[in-house]
């Protein structure tokens, strides 16, 4: 049986923060600046918490700075808005990231829009998000950031093929959709009100699914060559109790017909961080009047 070639998200991220690691040295021995990170946690839930973790863990070990800021599930919105609007003014701060979901009774646009635009790590802004969307350079979402970083790996143009993207997220469809756009693809969005998606997605060159449905893409939505992005991260039970993580793609069925795949765990999941501490340096340095180190840019 053929088999795709298996695309690193875990190397490609580490030689991406190994980078970092490099510039920040370089920003602290030359401008004496050290870029720092908040984090912002609302809540117990496990799964967010093992992301905020690691999250900090990678920002120290890259040389930068960063602080978590833990909260209980019951702050009022109005406590935690006057949080965020005390990072904004911290000078040590130059990334501010809340931890999504957030609890239900808090308005989680009503909290990200008060993040300084400038400060705005994850890309989630209204401000970024015109940006983006009007082609200027701006904070880009880390997880589709990381996509295309990979993408890119297997092929350096991107330029006339068709992109089919599963899912119309904020945080990673739709802006995965204007990087591609950028990058002259044509693009074709697929959700859940889309008939027949797999006829969609077997036109794809590129397809990259993030929906949160455990291995609901087959060999058979697949065009032969394609190379595929899964952005899935679904926990599941097997039938003898095991518990697993798996992406949207069945990865082994697959791989049998695209030409590159990323796994899942090590495919993208490792960049979405690796990029989160590019954009902390990125806003350090704009925030000192500095571009952005050629090796990171
Ligand atoms: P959302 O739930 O916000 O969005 C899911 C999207 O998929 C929606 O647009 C939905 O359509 C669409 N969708 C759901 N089911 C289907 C289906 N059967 N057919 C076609 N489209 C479908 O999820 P996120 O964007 O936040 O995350 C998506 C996945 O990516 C999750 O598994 C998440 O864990 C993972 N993820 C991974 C990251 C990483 O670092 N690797 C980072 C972020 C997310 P509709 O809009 O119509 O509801």
């Amino acid at each position: 049986m053929p088999h795709a070639h298996v695309i690193d998200g875990k190397a490609t991220a580490e030689k991406l923060r190994a980078t970092i690691g490099e510039v920040v040295k370089r920003l602290k021995k030359d401008h004496s600046l050290i870029p720092g990170l908040a984090v912002v946690m609302v809540g117990e839930d496990s799964a967010s918490r093992i992301y905020t973790r690691n999250k900090v863990k990678q920002t120290l070990a890259a040389g930068m700075h960063s602080i978590q800021r833990d909260f209980p599930a019951d702050i009022s919105q109005e406590e935690l808005a006057k949080e965020i609007c005390s990072l904004n003014k911290d000078h040590s701060i130059h990334g501010i990231l809340v931890q999504l979901p957030l609890p239900q009774h808090i308005n989680p646009n009503g909290i990200l829009d008060l993040i300084l635009p400038e400060k705005d790590v994850d890309g989630f802004h209204p401000v970024n998000v015109g940006r983006l969307g009007s082609g200027i350079s701006s904070l880009v979402p880390c997880t589709p950031q990381g996509c295309l970083l990979l993408l890119k790996e297997v092929r350096s143009d991107l330029t006339g093929l068709h992109a089919v993207i599963v899912g119309r997220s904020n945080i990673v469809g739709k802006p995965l959709a204007q990087l591609l756009l950028a990058e002259n693809c044509s693009i074709t969005i697929v959700h859940s009100n889309t008939p027949e998606p797999h006829k969609l997605c077997l036109q794809a060159d590129i397809l990259i699914s993030a929906a949160g449905r455990p291995e609901m893409i087959r060999k058979n939505w697949i065009k032969p060559g394609s190379i595929v992005i899964d952005v899935g991260i679904n926990r599941i039970t097997t039938n003898d109790g095991i518990k697993r993580i798996v992406g949207d793609v069945a990865f082994e069925d697959a791989a049998q017909v695209a030409s590159a795949i990323t796994p899942v765990p090590g495919g993208v999941g490792p960049m979405t961080i690796a990029c989160l501490l590019r954009n902390c340096v990125k806003t350090a340095c704009e925030q000192q009047g500095l571009s952005l180190p050629h090796d990171i840019a």
